[in-house]
């Protein structure tokens, strides 16, 4: 079991160090991560968490603040000040890209999918977002602001 200092809570597969910003995390978005890993039965890889402003204008180079499209990673503000536990998003694929064959790679892609998929559809993460990208799956649990303007599964491209 890995202890998160910030939120108080035990995880039994996912360690504070695999997190970018750990200290921002939601607890009901890393019990979902959770959950997910054990369903999975295999490795999962964190590609990112929460973003603060300058995350989001080093992904978006063509854009600005202001500009840019809402997103369930973006913690909004310049600073430290900002990374209060509400982070209810992640971007993730199972662990061992270009280290596993192709072959199983894609077949963990696919549960991976297809595992965030079926858990939208259970009482204890009723709000699960999942973005099916080209290079991650993303996962979140509603996050107010995006919630109306999005369907709860839709496809993209990893940036
Ligand atoms: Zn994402």
């Amino acid at each position: 079991m890995y202890h998160w200092e910030w939120q108080d809570i035990e995880l039994e597969f996912w360690t504070p160090r695999e997190f970018k910003y750990p200290e921002m995390m939601a607890v009901v978005q890393l019990r979902f991560m959770d959950e997910l890993r054990r369903r999975c039965g295999f490795p999962l890889h964190n590609n990112g968490d929460g973003r603060l402003d300058r995350d989001m204008l080093r992904i978006y180079p063509e854009l600005t603040l202001a500009t840019m499209p809402d997103s369930a990673h973006w913690v909004r503000g310049p600073s430290p000040e900002n990374r209060v536990r509400d982070c209810q998003a992640n971007d993730i694929e199972p662990e061992g890209r270009g280290i596993l064959p192709d072959a199983e790679f894609n077949r963990r892609m696919g549960i991976l999918a297809q595992k965030a998929l079926e858990l939208k559809n259970e009482d204890s993460f009723p709000d699960v977002g999942v973005e099916l990208a080209d290079r991650h799956v993303h996962v979140d649990t509603f996050v107010d602001r995006v919630r109306a303007r999005r369907p709860w599964y839709w496809v993209g491209k990893s940036r």
